[in-house]
């Protein structure tokens, strides 16, 4: 191709041309890891495809349903679909669930019952899930109804912390939550392996327990799921990984059949359960998006690769690091000061497809101890499966990034966040650089 073509493009969109170069040196060299997350991504491509071909999905799925949704039987056999893909007994796939925090408040509220103890074995749980909890008091939590909580801490170097696991678990324990992602810390996320293992040591101390994983940004990122080694419940958002960017709005359950027939109950009502809930006009997008699931993952994926790498040529300290394996898409990288996140966050917007003339500003967002600024061009609102960055205005002034509907526009967005980070003077030379 002609790469001076090209650069004079990302000219014209406002990226110098050394940050191309410098771009295309990085790129040059992620040949084997790009290969690798593509074996991925046909490995699941074809889970999918699997999939829909065994539960006979045909246009008349994506028809529009109204009302209470009897024989919605598109969103039924959406929910098979998501079963196959999981190999699970059963799933919930609803735009009745209106984001990732709801599915999983849903699936605790479902199968837990006064008297009954959540344990955390993967620490602090994500941030919102300590008002479902109610570890920050908060109307409607799980401790108003009498179910107590207890939390295992990882250890020093974010691995599973067995012992702390093996104190913590008593007759009270009824469902154990392991959180695959990272979230807003630094530790490592987990691997699905390392998952099957502690899911592995918890049954076998106590075989009755119900294993539930939180596996938001994890889908697809590996070739099996937590499902595949043990979890019972599996819970997450349309709009990250599975949606493919085309749900607009919905979270998924999927595990055992009795489990996810109680997360049905509870969505709807008693008596009632999986039976109503009418799709409206979401399904095409709910199948479609998780047709395009394994490629859009691939592409986010590639991103925060890159990312991981161009930053840490420039000094940066990078979580993961530049060559660590992925369990999840996000990236964080240590800018080390408010002007760098906020210069980055403003590259990443700059680059969008929509809203790239508008100028990201931190401000006091409710549920946040300081300034948080937020970088989101998205076609859905707040998707974070879409190009994204966010940070809090406090030490070390890290910024989290992820998503990138296309690897292109990954690619675009990282290297506009460098050209701003250059125009504000918090990144001077580039590596490589003979001037
Ligand atoms: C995003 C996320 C959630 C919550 O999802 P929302 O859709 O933002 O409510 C929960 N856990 C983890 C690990 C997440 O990344």
């Amino acid at each position: 191709m002609d790469k001076d073509k090209l650069f004079d493009l990302y000219r014209e969109m406002g990226i110098r041309r050394e940050i191309c170069e410098f771009g295309a040196v990085i790129e040059a060299g992620l040949g084997k890891r790009f290969a690798a997350i593509d074996r991925t991504a046909e490995y699941n491509q074809m889970k999918v495809i699997g999939a829909m071909q065994k539960n006979k999905v045909q246009e008349g799925c994506f028809h529009y349903a109204s009302g209470y949704g009897y024989n919605d039987w598109g969103r039924d056999t959406l929910e098979d679909t998501y079963a196959s893909v999981f190999h699970t007994e059963s799933a919930l796939v609803r735009p009745q669930i209106t984001c990732g925090t709801h599915a999983l408040a849903l699936a605790l509220g479902a199968n837990l019952r006064p008297g009954d103890e959540l344990l955390s074995a993967s620490g602090k749980p994500y941030d919102t899930l300590e008002e479902v909890i109610g570890i920050r008091p908060s109307s409607g939590s799980l401790a108003e109804y009498g179910i107590t909580y207890s939390q295992a801490d990882l250890l020093k170097d974010g691995s599973f912390d067995y012992e702390a696991i093996e104190r913590a678990l008593t007759d009270k324990t009824k469902l154990v939550a392991i959180q695959r992602s990272k979230g807003y810390q630094t530790r490592p996320s987990f691997s699905v392996e390392q998952i099957g293992q502690v899911i592995a040591f918890v049954k076998e101390k106590k075989p009755d327990v119900i294993c539930m994983v939180d596996n938001c940004y994890g889908e697809f990122v590996e070739m099996i799921e937590p499902s595949d080694v043990g979890a019972d419940l599996v819970v997450g958002s349309l709009i990250k990984n599975p949606g493919g960017g085309l749900a607009p709005i919905g979270g998924y359950i999927a595990g055992k059949k009795e489990l996810i027939d109680a997360c049905g109950y509870r969505l709807t009502s008693p008596g009632l359960g999986k039976e109503v809930g009418a799709s409206l006009g979401t399904k095409q997008s709910f199948y479609q998006g998780l047709f395009l699931a394994p490629a859009v993952t691939a592409g986010a994926l590639k991103g925060a690769v890159f990312a991981a790498n161009i930053y840490e040529r420039l000094g940066f300290p990078v979580v993961p690091d530049g060559t660590e394996s992925r369990h999840d898409i996000i990236q964080a990288v240590e800018l080390g000061t408010a002007e760098g996140v906020i210069a980055f966050c403003r590259g990443i917007q700059a680059a969008a497809p929509v809203d790239s003339f508008v100028t990201p500003e931190p401000w006091a967002m409710p549920g946040y101890d300081s300034d948080v600024i937020m970088a989101a061009g998205a076609f859905v609102q707040g998707s974070s499966i879409e190009l994204s960055a966010d940070a809090p205005i406090k030490p070390p002034y890290a910024v989290y990034f992820q998503g990138g509907l296309t690897w292109q526009h990954a690619k675009f967005g990282i290297l506009m966040s460098l050209e701003y980070m250059m125009r504000e003077g918090l990144v001077k030379k580039l590596p490589g650089e003979n001037r």
